[in-house]
């Protein structure tokens, strides 16, 4: 049976981290790291997440600013409260809550965020630097699985990679991320041939899709690494449930190690907001950045 890889654990030590750094940039620099979330609308799902994440700010010390603005709320009006916090010294990250409502841009709102305080990774100049191997704000999800991917196997170099699923969001940044580190990457999506095959060639699996336990024990290698990204809510037994997109049993039964659902990936993508928000008040301020903390 694989070893599970404990998220929720791995997350408060990050978090722990994050706030040992910003104490110390308190006492030693009289500096607190800011983040503020801008959320647009009712949404309940991403309400519980911007409540969430302006808790863990304050727990490890950081200053949240927290803007909830109407759904109909205009373009304008919001471009112009990025431009106010862009400005303000105070905020050292910027998170616009994603899905804005329809008739917002999101593209055109998140590449007007100051690309040195977008602590989500989502601007265009980041994934441009990104891309290139270049210091960039790395998107928090990705992030969280490269953490648990270095702090289990070490050395990620020469080994084979497979992601599932080619969003902006976490498939994309996490290809780019593993190739940093020197494995060999495949990226599969809904056309490719034979995904069971692909995956069964991969030390690390990473499951971006989005699918309720589609990749089964049959597309993992023996003692491969397995990353389930996916977040799925299902009725089973009658009883609503969280599920990833591996179907944990039959995966748990071949991999190596693998992330369970909930308490793998989930925890970790908010201390990796904390984390990249402390980065970027760091950088911001010419200082060390905190070891281990970014990619
Ligand atoms: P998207 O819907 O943006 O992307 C899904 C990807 O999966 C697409 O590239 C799609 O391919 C691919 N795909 C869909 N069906 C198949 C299939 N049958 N075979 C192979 N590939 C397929 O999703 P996200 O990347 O935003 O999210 C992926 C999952 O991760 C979701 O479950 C989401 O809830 C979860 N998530 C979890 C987070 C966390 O904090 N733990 C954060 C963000 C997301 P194609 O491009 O060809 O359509």
């Amino acid at each position: 049976m694989a070893t599970i890889i404990d998220g929720k654990a791995f997350a408060a030590r990050v978090r722990a981290q994050v706030a040992a750094h910003v104490a110390r940039l308190r006492e030693e620099r009289g500096i607190q790291p800011g983040l503020a979330v801008v959320l647009v609308g009712e949404d309940p799902a991403s309400e519980v997440y911007v409540r969430n994440k302006g808790k863990q700010t304050i727990e490890v010390g950081m200053a949240s600013f927290e803007h909830k603005l109407a759904a109909d709320t205009s373009e304008a009006d919001l471009l112009a409260l990025i431009r106010r916090l862009n400005a303000d010294p105070k905020v050292h990250g910027i998170l616009v809550q994603l899905p804005l409502p329809p008739h917002l841009n999101s593209e055109l709102v998140i590449n007007a965020i100051d690309p040195a305080k977008d602590a989500d990774g989502f601007h265009i100049s980041n994934v441009g630097l990104l891309g290139t191997g270049q210091k960039s704000m790395v998107p928090c999800t990705p992030l969280g699985c490269l953490m648990m991917l270095r702090d289990h196997l070490g050395s990620l170099s020469g080994m084979n990679a497979v992601v599932v699923g080619r969003s902006n969001i976490v498939g994309k940044p996490m290809a780019q991320l593993l190739l940093g580190d020197s494995c060999t990457v495949t990226i599969a999506h809904s056309r490719t041939r034979d995904l069971a095959a692909v995956c069964r060639a991969a030390d690390i699996l990473v499951a971006a899709v989005g699918r309720a336990e589609m990749i089964t024990g049959e597309f993992v290698k023996p003692g491969a690494t397995v990353i389930d990204v996916g977040i799925n809510r299902v009725e089973r037994d009658g009883k609503a449930k969280l599920v990833g997109d591996v179907h944990y049993e039959s995966a748990a039964a071949v991999a190596g190690a693998i992330t369970p659902v909930p308490g793998g990936v989930g925890p970790m993508t908010i201390a990796c907001l904390l984390a990249n928000t402390v980065t970027a008040c760091c950088r911001a301020n010419g200082l060390a950045e905190p070891e281990g903390l970014t990619a």
